[in-house]
């Protein structure tokens, strides 16, 4: 059983609190969908801390999460790694509720100071993912390297990506967009 999956059962006597460190591979398993971005660090400290309620039937998710995550900087290419520090507040709907509230909408637009509202199934519920996304929505969608780090940053950065290497990149970019288009055009011909 997952370490992040709490039973309804439990919820309806009273609230429960989960805190806890992950073990690896349920680590590993909850972040392996991101790891070309972010790969977590489970030798660090990973840390969650939920405090788990039921209102009514939904369920309501406050807490933290906090570890460690590498990831290669965009510029420079170098690996880097960042710590996350994560609110978790999620509200649960059963999913019958979930579809009368939200029915209809593909996707409801929250506000990052809004509690997000999800919904769950059956006895057993998995809080991973709602731990997973909220630490995701800390990480940066264009990792770099933090400021204290930009001089080291800018020097790999020329190191590697001198003028002449980035006037080739830019090339072969070119060559490569338009390379679909020339087969398109290549085979309309024959055809015609
Ligand atoms: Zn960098």
């Amino acid at each position: 059983m997952s370490q992040f999956e709490i039973q309804l059962d439990d919820l309806e006597s009273s609230p429960v609190e989960l805190d806890f460190a992950p073990e690896t591979e349920q680590l590993e398993e909850l972040f392996e969908a991101f790891a070309d971005e972010f790969v977590v660090d489970s030798e660090a400290p990973f840390h969650v801390d939920l405090y788990v309620m039921l209102d009514g039937t939904s369920i309501v998710v406050s807490g933290r999460a906090s570890g460690t995550f590498h990831y290669k900087c965009g510029r420079c290419l170098q690996d880097r790694e960042t710590e996350v520090d994560a609110s978790v507040n999620v509200t649960m709907l059963t999913a019958d509720e979930y579809r009368e509230t939200y029915g209809g909408e593909e996707e409801i637009s929250l506000d990052e100071e809004d509690l997000e509202t999800t919904w769950y199934e059956g006895q057993s519920v998995d809080l991973g993912p709602q731990v997973r996304d909220a630490m995701l929505m800390e990480l940066p969608a264009w990792p770099q390297c933090p400021d204290e780090l930009r001089d080291s940053c800018d020097a790999a950065y020329e190191e590697h990506v001198g003028d002449e290497t980035l006037d080739r990149l830019e090339e072969h970019e070119v060559d490569l967009r338009w390379w679909p288009l020339k087969d398109i055009d290549l085979e309309e011909e024959e055809e015609n």
